[in-house]
Order: structure tokens, then C-alpha cells, then sequence
């Protein structure tokens, strides 16, 4: 028997639209049982990691609009029964109605468990009602879209407490191709006179105009689509490239260089997956590419670094050992970033930048499965069993990855408050090494299990 979801709400928030979403193209049965529960669609839902029933409770209403709270109020009750928990859906662009707060006042008084869910939250005209839902006083309500996907991962993360490890074991990671067969959006950063625009040349071929700006990219910014083909396979792949300082160039540049260096990371992370910040190799690495570094890792992006103008380099094996060590030193985020000689002026080391920063796409995008992660999990915890600060033991259930891109993962357990961040680090960091993540930056998010 699968743990039973039911979606609750009042018309037209998009609750058939979830349930669709949650079951896919798996059957959806009707439980035709006589009585108040008529008309209950239940589909086998899966998501991520977890499957259960989910039960559609839209359409009760249909028949007799006028004594619809009165129905639904029954019917609602009914459906609660034997719920492992319920989701309650608004509609984030109406913003709340009188017949939401009524079913929250209900849902308030049951014993199942409530995930509240803004729904139609795509774009920015749910901001209000998601602002306006906290006023249910039934949590942080899990913004999302069932029309367009969007939230999906915050849902998962949201049931997660409400399943047991076992539930949420057996799950197999499934490749998220759409997410690695579009074009790869690529940003290069870097101080002024790094060689970024003869980089970009290079790339593009010499006499290439950059044209734009395109839709949705900012002024200041300009995006290329080109075809790279990768020499080791003859692999035609596409790259966006975001270009933020060709248009320094044109501009009337009135802010210090340095200053605007950073500026111009800002945009490019916006819009790249991966970020390639660019040293110049006669400069070394200096204060602020660190701090430029950092800013892309905070904000959660694929980050890889190029040392350029390799063909003047001086003492190229010392300098490159030196940056690498630096690099370990200064990025406590990561793990050996990927680091490339290259030189825009004669091409050398380009293309290997370019298969690096696909695979490095590949690593920011991959999901591991529950199973294996909580092998490892296992292993890592028998290794180095977590303190027990005041004789009492913290416990840690179980870790599951709830998001890509960056890579997010979500550790159960109790008395987590009490976690010292030394712990916190050595998993992080056993995730780093152990399964594959090296480069990347992941999250790890702490929740206390029921
Ligand atoms: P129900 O009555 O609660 O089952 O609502 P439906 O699932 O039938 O959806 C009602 C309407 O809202 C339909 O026109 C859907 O296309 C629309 N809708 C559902 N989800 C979303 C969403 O995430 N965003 C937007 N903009 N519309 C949605
Ligand atoms: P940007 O400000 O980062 O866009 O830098 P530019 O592309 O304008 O390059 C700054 C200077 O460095 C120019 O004089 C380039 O010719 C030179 N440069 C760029 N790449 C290389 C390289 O690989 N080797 C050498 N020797 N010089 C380079």
C-alpha cells in the first residue's frame, strides 16, 4: 500500500493540474466507493524519490455550486481519513478568498499533516498571494507551478519529513536530459586586460560580429549562439555565450575598471551555468579574482578557471602549481575547481576549456540516487558516528538529494540545531569526494524528521 497525498483546495487553483502533473501518464483511477467520496481521482504519483497514492479531490463541486462549502467541508473530512498528508493549493495570483481561509481553519483542526502550496507561481504575479498565504498559519507555503514544473524539488523536499527512509529508498536516478542537451550558457569573467574579448574571438572566429542584445538578456550583456565542434569526437555541440565585456568596450566607462570587473561577474552569472573566470597569466591571481570566484560559487554556479596568455607565461609549471595552490587555499567551496592553460592569441588549450566546462555542466547537473546516497551515508557516519553534546546523541536519519543545479541536499534527523558545522563539513565533504561532486557547489540543508 502506498502512502496516500491528497490535494485539497477550492476551484480553479490548479489542482487537477498537480495531480496530473504528480501522476504523469500512469493511469489515473476513479474511486467510485458509494457515499460522500464520490468522484476521487487516485493516480500513483512519483516524485524524485518518492511514490504514493494521490488522491484529486477537484470536481466535487460541480454539481451544486450554492452548498458548496457545506460539501466540500464533508467531503474534505472524508478524504482526510487515512491521509499521510494533505496539500492544500491557492492560487498565488488571485490571492487569498474567504473559501481558502474556511478550508484552512479545517485543515487547521484535522491531525493530517498540511503542506501549503502557492500555486500559479510562475513568473512574478504570485508574489503577493505567496506573501499573503503566510497569514493561513499553516507554514512556509512551497511556491510552485503545476502548469509550467516549477517548484517541484521545494514540494519534494516539503514531503520528504513525511515519509519514512525506507519510502524513499529505492529510488533510481533518472538522467535530466533536457537540462544537458540545450545550449550550454557559458560566461567568461575576469579582470580588465585578462584577454576575455580576444578569447571570445577566438572562439567565434576572428571576424565574427557579436550582434544582439537578444531578448531577455540585459543591456548589459550580449548573448552568441554558436556550434563548437568538440575535435575528439567530431561532436557538434551548441554554446550561449554571454558576453559582458565586448559591451564594456562601447560603453562609456566612468566607474574604476576594477569595480566593473565585478559588475560585469554579477551579469554573467545571471544568466551562465558555467562561469569561466579568466587570469591572465604575467598578473597571477590576485585578491579580487578570488573574491570574484567566490561570488560565482555563492551564487550557486558551475565555476572553472583559465589562466591565459600561457605563450608568454614565465616559469609556466611553477606558476600553474602556485595558482592551484592558491586556488585550494582561497575556495573552501569546492574541491579542485578545474584549472586550464590557455592562450586566446594562439588558440592553445581553447577546446579542452570547452569539453572541460561541458563536463563540468554534466557534474552541476547530476542527481544520485536516494540508495546510493545513503550507502555512503551509512558508511559515513559508522566511520565517524555523529557527538552527542550533553549525553544525548544526535540523530541523523537519512540524506536524500532534493535539487540540481547546483546539487542541494536535504539531511533528516533530530536535535539537529545541536550539529557542529565541523560535521557538517565532513559530510559536505565526503559528498565532494565520494560521489563525484569535486567541482561543484552543493548545498546541504538540515530538516528535523517527525
Ligand atoms: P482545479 O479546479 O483546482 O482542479 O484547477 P485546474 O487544475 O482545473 O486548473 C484551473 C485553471 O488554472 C486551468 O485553466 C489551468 O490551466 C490553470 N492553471 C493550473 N496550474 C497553473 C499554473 O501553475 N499556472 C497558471 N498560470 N495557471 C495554472
Ligand atoms: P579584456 O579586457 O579582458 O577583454 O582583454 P582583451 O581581450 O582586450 O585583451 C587585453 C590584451 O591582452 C590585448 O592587448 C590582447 O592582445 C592581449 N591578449 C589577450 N589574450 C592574449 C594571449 O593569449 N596571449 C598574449 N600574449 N596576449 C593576449
Amino acid at each position: 500500500m502506498l502512502p496516500q497525498v491528497i490535494i485539497i483546495g477550492r476551484p480553479n487553483v490548479g489542482k487537477s493540474t498537480l495531480f496530473n502533473r504528480l501522476v504523469g501518464k500512469r493511469l489515473a483511477l476513479v474511486d467510485d466507493q458509494p457515499g460522500v467520496t464520490r468522484d476521487r481521482r487516485i493516480g500513483e504519483a512519483h516524485l524524485l524519490g518518492l511514490d504514493f497514492a494521490i488522491v484529486d479531490t477537484a470536481g466535487w463541486e460541480d454539481d451544486d455550486p450554492e452548498s458548496l462549502p457545506g460539501r466540500m467541508r464533508a467531503q474534505t473530512e472524508a478524504a482526510l481519513v487515512g491521509a499521510r498528508v494533505a496539500l492544500f493549493v491557492i492560487d498565488a495570483r488571485a490571492g487569498l478568498t474567504p473559501l481558502d481561509e474556511e478550508i484552512a481553519r479545517w485543515l487547521r483542526s484535522s491531525k493530517v499533516p498540511v503542506i501549503l502550496v502557492a500555486n500559479k507561481a510562475e513568473g512574478r504575479a504570485g508574489e503577493q498571494g505567496i506573501l499573503e498565504s503566510y497569514a493561513l498559519g499553516l507554514g512556509d507555503p512551497i511556491a510552485l507551478s503545476a502548469e509550467h514544473g516549477e517548484g517541484m524539488g521545494d514540494l519534494f523536499e516539503a514531503l520528504l519529513p513525511h515519509f519514512a527512509r525506507e519510502e524513499a529508498d529505492d529510488y533510481e536516478a533518472e538522467p535530466e536530459w533536457d537540462e544537458l542537451t540545450g545550449p550550454l550558457k557559458l560566461a567568461i569573467v575576469g579582470r580588465p586586460n585578462a584577454g576575455k574579448s580576444t578569447l571570445i574571438n577566438r572562439m567565434l572566429g576572428q571576424d565574427r560580429l557579436l550582434t544582439g542584445p537578444e531578448a531577455g538578456i540585459t543591456r548589459d550583456s550580449i548573448a552568441v549562439d554558436w556550434e563548437w565542434t568538440d575535435p575528439k569526437t567530431d561532436e557538434v555541440r551548441h554554446v550561449r555565450l554571454i558576453d559582458t565585456a565586448g559591451m564594456r568596450k562601447k560603453a562609456r566607462v566612468t566607474e574604476k575598471l576594477e569595480r566593473l570587473a565585478v559588475a560585469d561577474a554579477r551579469h554573467a552569472i545571471d544568466f551562465a551555468e558555467v562561469v569561466v573566470l579568466l587570469l591572465d597569466a604575467t598578473q597571477g591571481l590576485e585578491h579580487q579574482d578570488l573574491k570574484i570566484a567566490s561570488m560565482v560559487l555563492e551564487e550557486g554556479r558551475a565555476l572553472m578557471i583559465a589562466i591565459n596568455k600561457w605563450d608568454v607565461a614565465e616559469g609556466p609549471s611553477a606558476l600553474f602549481n602556485g595558482i592551484r595552490a592558491a586556488l585550494d587555499d582561497g575556495l573552501a567551496q569546492v574541491r579542485g575547481v578545474p584549472l586550464i592553460a590557455v592562450s586566446a592569441r594562439t588558440g592553445k588549450g581553447v577546446d579542452q576549456l570547452l569539453s572541460a566546462a561541458f563536463e563540468l555542466r554534466e557534474a552541476w547537473s547530476k542527481r544520485v540516487s536516494t540508495g546510493a546516497l545513503n550507502r555512503w551515508f551509512d558508511q559515513a557516519l559508522e566511520a565517524n558516528p555523529p557527538p552527542a553534546p550533553g549525553g544525548k546523541r544526535i540523530k541523523l536519519r537519512y540524506i536524500t538529494q532534493a535539487k540540481t543545479r547546483p546539487p542541494g541536499f536535504v539531511l533528516f534527523g533530530t536535535r539537529l540545531d545541536l550539529l557542529p558545522e565541523s560535521y557538517r563539513r565532513y559530510l559536505i565533504n565526503g559528498i565532494r569526494r565520494e560521489l563525484g561532486f569535486d567541482a561543484v557547489p552543493i548545498r546541504l540543508n538540515l530538516r528535523s524528521a517527525k
